[in-house]
């Protein structure tokens, strides 16, 4: 008998469709199934969401396939999504589509492949000697196969015979034609962190503060939110851990751990396997497709009982969830850049409170947003303010710039490399670094960009050398020499004269790693300098060998972006400078302090986590600033009270609830067009319905143009998420947006950048 179905497709409709579904089908359908069906001459993947309601003279589509037996989302996730879309108010097919592995969503192959291997197994027993012995008269070969499969517990891989044990394969082909031994496929789970050895388990009894915490976790109700603010230190994966034994080992229960970017905390991501071992799936960036697929199968088996990983980890298909822990909540990397814009954080608390589960969000810095919630009694804050072992945060200290300005070289004369290298590291700086060289400590140093120089000027006309697609500065790379943009990947050869003066010396402006890495290689060439960017970091497993062999003691000097200020414990680190904190501090976005203080806490964090203490040195041009002022002296509490203050008027979050309108197009005038009338449209819907959200804009934003496309804003700000919503779902579903100039619209709820 036919039935008919509600499916959700991912395309940008805010509508589902009905489908009828065959009584032949493969497979039953209910909520959640995925199906392949057709749709504008195409097949594509949707997500069963409910009944289909029959309508008068319209006869539905039929539904191609039911690949799978059971459904690919569960009823929990199915709740999740749902509420995903309506909150950040994405069409539910797209939601459903980025709660699932890629491989489950191309309607090409449904069915992805899972990987197999062949293996032989015994198929008879043979007693007595005497029929051994009559049976492999003449086939001496067989017998010692057939005898070695014996001593392997009657079962081995095919490859594992013929290329390590060197049989020949028509012997194997002789057991297999005389009834002795079957051949058949297993399906393997392609794991590559098997291969990865697992250091032992912490053999330590947690400290006062932390029991305090794993207690009042133990004893949460389901669905309650705790902010863990753990300083730099203090022993947050213990607690972490103790949570999880807790959950997983006594209640038999599954939990997930978020991790900001996993390829960056290969140390994190070690500690909670030495524990659990092979019942931790890592979802890792590296991952294929079909390793991802296999991990999210043995998840939803039940299997694996711990998923760690990244932000889309949250979507884990792990029955009977426990816990959520997301480690470094302040982290930006949480959010996604693309539709849905999700933060895993929010999603982690609404999954967690449908389910039952207990979620720990954990920082040294955390989100204002967080601060406040837990101030306001949303969240139970738990504080670990001290350092394990009785180890003491660093002492930083603040080295001002101004007035360290180097004397520009003579015209036509390359700066001296002294003269260069004492304007970029400061002499207490390097007076520290040479201490720790001589006495084997090693040392970190950050500066928050990649390349050698920022930008390339012309001194005679101030010209500087842009992207032709987007509206930045190109960064001049030296290994291998070329300008590139950061923002699209342009990439040109170095420019011999200035394309507005014809002027001939052309300027390096502004540090870059690739700099400091050459100068520190100068001025001590037998360290051992290992750099960690965008740029060394693009092979698989680049961070985890970086970071390993700083782990081992064969590095030096560790010098590197953001990258390397987060989750690192070398205790063998003993010195962290910041070449340059001034970097992003004033970009045009109400996080940009925020953000500063976070890197340089965490950075800082890196120092002096042994016995041999540490030492912090930032560099800085504004010495004053709160965000490094506060930084200074490990002060969260009065960084956050000063940041609020600064967040009343205008208000911003958590201040105001506000989601960020962006308008792009081919062309600035259209843009611009769009941009005001839409504007004046929410205007008008704001008054018609009384509603109280105010609308601030429109303007260019403060990147104009990316990849040749002109980008124009404005924020939608209110008290009540609840306003917000019905505002953004209405301008979602009603507003048009004209054809041509290839416009576009995208709403942006709860925004981490504004740029
Ligand atoms: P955080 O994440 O808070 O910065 P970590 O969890 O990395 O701190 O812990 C810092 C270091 O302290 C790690 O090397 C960890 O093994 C160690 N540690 C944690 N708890 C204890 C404890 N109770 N006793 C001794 N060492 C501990
Ligand atoms: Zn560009």
């Amino acid at each position: 008998m036919a039935v008919l179905v509600d499916v959700a497709l991912p395309v940008p409709l805010f509508r589902t469709f009905t489908y009828e579904v065959n009584g032949d089908a493969a497979h039953p359908v209910g909520p959640g199934s995925r199906v392949v069906v057709p749709f504008r001459q195409r097949r594509e993947i949707g997500i069963v969401v409910g009944e289909g309601k029959p309508r008068l003279g319209v006869s539905p589509k039929r539904v191609l396939e039911v690949p799978d037996a059971t459904p690919a989302i569960g009823e929990p996730l199915l709740a999740l999504c749902r509420w995903m879309a309506e909150y950040y108010v994405t069409p539910l097919g797209v939601a459903l589509r980025s709660a699932l592995p890629a491989a489950l969503s191309g309607a090409a192959s449904p069915a992805p492949p899972v990987k197999t291997r062949r293996v032989v197994v015994l198929a008879r027993e043979l007693p007595t000697l005497l029929r051994r012995e009559r049976i492999f008269a003449r086939a001496p070969q067989q017998r010692t196969l057939f005898e070695l499969l014996e001593t392997l517990g009657g079962r081995a891989t095919v490859e594992h015979l013929l290329e390590q044990l060197q049989f020949s394969p028509s012997v194997l082909k002789g057991l297999v034609a005389r009834g002795l031994a079957i051949v058949e496929s297993e399906v393997v789970a392609r794991d590559p962190f098997a291969s990865r050895p697992a250091p032992p388990p912490p053999a330590y009894a947690p400290t006062p503060a932390q029991r305090a915490a794993i207690d009042a976790l133990k004893g949460a109700s389901p669905g309650e939110t705790f902010l863990l603010h753990g300083i730099t230190g203090s022993g947050k994966t213990l607690v972490y851990i103790e949570l999880l034994r807790h959950v997983v080992d006594d209640r038999g229960r599954s939990a997930i751990v978020l991790v900001p970017e996993i390829a960056l905390t290969p140390q994190t991501v070690d500690r909670f396997r030495a524990v659990f071992g092979d019942r931790i799936a890592v979802l890792h960036s590296s991952l294929s497709d079909g390793e991802r697929y296999d991990a999210w199968l043995a998840l939803q088996r039940g299997d694996k009982r711990i998923a760690v990983g990244a932000r889309s980890a949250v979507f884990a298909p792990l029955p009977d969830l426990g816990a959520i822990v997301v480690d470094e909540e302040h982290e930006g990397s949480y959010k996604q850049g693309e539709a849905p814009r999700y933060h895993a954080r929010e999603l982690a608390i609404v999954r967690a409170r449908h389910e039952g589960a207990v979620v720990v969000l954990g920082s040294a810095t955390p989100s204002l947003e967080s601060w406040a919630n837990a101030h306001a009694g949303k969240y139970q804050l738990l504080n670990l303010p001290e350092r394990v072992g009785g180890g003491r945060l660093p002492a930083v200290e603040a080295i001002d710039l101004r007035g360290a300005r180097t004397p520009p070289p003579a015209p036509g004369a390359a700066p001296d490399p002294d003269t260069l290298f004492r304007s970029v590291i400061s002499e207490p700086v390097h007076r520290a670094l040479v201490e720790r060289l001589g006495r084997g400590e090693q040392s970190i140093l950050l500066l928050n960009r990649r390349g050698y120089a920022a930008f390339i000027q012309c001194p005679t006309c101030g010209d500087v050398v842009t992207c032709p697609n987007c509206s930045i500065s190109l960064t001049y790379h030296r290994t291998p020499e070329r300008l590139i943009c950061h923002y699209c990947h342009h990439t040109e050869e170095l420019r011999s004269k200035c394309r507005r003066c014809g002027g001939t010396v052309l300027r390096q402006r502004g540090l870059g790693t690739q700099q400091v890495e050459r100068l520190l290689a100068e001025r001590f060439p037998s360290a051992r300098i290992a750099r960690m960017d965008v740029d060394t970091t693009s092979g698989k497993w680049a961070h985890t060998e970086i970071l390993d062999r700083v782990g081992r003691g064969d590095v030096d000097v560790l010098l590197g972006t953001q990258m390397i200020a987060k989750g690192l414990d070398f205790p063998n680190v003993t010195l962290v400078a910041v070449v340059d904190a001034d970097v992003g501090i004033n970009l045009p976005d109400f996080r940009a302090s925020e953000r500063c203080f976070q890197l340089l806490s965490q950075v800082a964090g890196r120092a002096g986590r042994g016995p041999k203490g540490g030492q912090v040195f930032i560099q800085t041009r504004v010495p004053t600033h709160h965000a490094v002022r506060c930084a200074l002296t490990h002060d969260y509490r009065t960084f956050v009270r000063e940041e609020f203050d600064g967040r009343v008027k205008p208000p911003y979050p958590p201040n105001v609830r506000i989601a960020n309108v962006g308008f792009s197009g081919t062309t600035e005038d259209a843009t611009a067009r769009l941009a005001s009338r839409c504007s004046a449209w929410l205007h008008a819907l704001v008054a018609k319905v009384e509603s109280p959200v105010t609308i601030v804009g429109p303007a260019p934003s403060p990147v104009e143009r990316i990849k040749n496309r002109w980008r124009w804003h404005l924020l939608l700000k209110s008290e009540q998420p609840r306003d917000l919503t019905r505002v953004l779902r209405y301008l979602a579903e009603r507003f048009e947006v004209p054809k041509g100039a290839s416009l576009r619209l995208t709403i942006d709820r709860d925004p981490v950048s504004l740029l």
